[in-house]
């Protein structure tokens, strides 16, 4: 009998998390006014929000929680860390922040002012919230088979470098600072960037002398797939992999609630000194001293250790593998989602799931709404709601797609939980002619609004 694949770690410490009646969960999301944002976490049985900061640390990154090193200046954990920065991405400069659109925001307000253009594949809204705000715009030049949601491609988060280089030819080069590349490409499903891609953006950024800097939040889960998927790549270490990705570009940003595995972090790394030196005045009026800059020693040291934990090639399969083993029972039942699978979430097409809502109640919040009556699982909507009004008209953006996004935690859920995420699911497409209607909106802010929307049902 072939051996099957099984988790590459046991558990050592647990926590209680709590099963609902229907009954309680009605109750629980009409108080909530439908937003799942407004839900308490113990009204949640499975809680697929986000992977972000949700992972669990392992008892290597706990240890080195208690050896920190709290000193203001100088700090050992600093040392830690920027060894660990240098030794896995190979950037010589870095300075911490206390997440990932912490090093947006200082990085930005070193290069970025009003007017100018920041091309990049489907920036993350954070990123685009921090350009949008200096008055600067982001353009997006993802390559067309992202938008098809069961197209079989393997790397649909790649920049198409001819829409990059035409972006580069239309404006002046001052007013392009930099290009920023999303690894993985999360808005458009956690979808991979191939190697030879950035090797081409890099190309044409030279050729223009543009820096190239990557959001790399999940660069390790890229690194997985570059190994999987692309040619000559599949002998390669994970480490190798990300070292020859970052060699490709000026400098990151990172969140390092993603796959560097902590629950509060990020940094900033930088080729150059005097990017780094530009930037240093920022990180100290918005996020402290370099040598720390809104982390403490504890939170530094266990990132350094998460670090090397999420570039090990046998935790990214086991994550990877948890995603597609969700995604497969989804599929097999008929549920359109994006495929093929992205590595940290599975993406459900709402607008096919529900044919009956009509897009003015909100389809895919309708359908996160069902997924929690049912089983008390916490999903998100990538739709309608997350794409605010237009500033001008005021009416509502519709988006081309309705996403329910199923986004699993980092060593938290077993697959036992993902089969009763996956029943929970199908349970409510089985009853998919039935529901109708969804909702409509008493109470909004404007901009951001899906964190804080209020509804009511049609
Ligand atoms: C999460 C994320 C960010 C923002 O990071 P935070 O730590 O949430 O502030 C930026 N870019 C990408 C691609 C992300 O996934």
């Amino acid at each position: 009998m072939e051996l099957p694949f099984a988790e590459s770690y046991k558990i050592k410490t647990v926590e209680k998390i709590h099963r609902s009646t229907r009954e309680q969960r009605e109750k629980w999301i009409k108080e909530a006014k439908y937003n799942l944002f407004n839900l308490r976490s113990d009204q949640v049985y499975i809680d697929l929000l986000t992977d972000s900061g949700t992972g669990a640390m392992s008892d290597k990154q706990w240890s080195e929680m208690m050896v920190g090193d709290e000193s203001y200046a100088g700090a050992s954990s600093y040392y830690k860390l920027k060894n660990a920065i240098k030794d896995i991405t190979g950037f010589e400069y870095f300075l911490p922040t206390h997440q990932g659109r912490a090093a947006e925001n200082v990085l930005f307000s070193a290069m970025i002012k009003e007017g100018d253009i920041v091309p990049g594949n489907s920036h993350f809204d954070t990123t685009k919230g921090h350009i949008e705000f200096r008055k600067a715009k982001a353009v997006d030049c993802t390559i067309d088979e992202a938008k098809h949601t069961e197209l079989d491609y393997p790397f649909k988060g790649n920049v198409d470098t001819e829409k990059l280089e035409n972006v580069l030819k239309s404006y002046p080069r001052e007013k392009i600072p930099l290009i920023i590349v999303t690894i993985t490409n999360n808005t458009s499903g956690g979808q991979p960037v191939s190697i030879e891609n950035m090797k081409e953006v890099k190309k044409v950024a030279g050729k223009y002398g543009i820096p190239v800097f990557f959001d790399s939040a999940r660069f390790a889960e890229n690194a997985y797939f570059i190994k999987k998927r692309e040619k000559g790549y599949g002998d390669k270490s994970i480490r190798e992999i990300v070292k020859e990705m970052f060699s490709y570009a000026d400098g990151m940003t990172m969140s390092s609630k993603k796959d560097a595995i902590v629950n509060m972090g990020g940094f900033i790394g930088f080729r150059h000194k005097e990017h780094f030196e530009k930037a240093t005045m920022y990180n100290i009026l918005f996020e402290g001293f370099i040598n720390y800059g809104g982390m403490s020693g504890r939170d530094m040291n266990a990132l350094a250790q998460g670090l090397y934990e999420g570039t090990e090639f046998d935790y990214l399969e086991t994550r990877i593998k948890q995603v597609a083993y969700l995604g497969n029972k989804l599929r097999k039942h008929g549920i359109a989602t994006q495929y093929p699978f992205g590595g940290h979430a599975v993406f459900i097409d709402a607008k096919k799931f529900l044919p009956h809502v009509p897009k003015e109640e909100y389809i895919a919040q309708t359908l996160a709404v069902e997924i929690y009556l049912e089983g008390g699982v916490r999903a998100v909507e990538i739709g309608t709601l997350l794409a605010d009004r237009d500033p001008v008209t005021r009416e509502n953006r519709y988006p081309e797609l309705e996403l329910v996004r199923l986004a699993i935690p980092r060593r938290t859920y077993t697959d036992n939980h993902m089969d009763y995420v996956a029943a929970a699911v199908i349970n409510v497409f089985e009853r998919r002619n039935s529901i109708k209607h969804g909702f409509k909106i008493v109470k909004e802010a404007p901009i951001l609004r899906h964190f804080t929307v209020e509804l009511e049902k049609v």
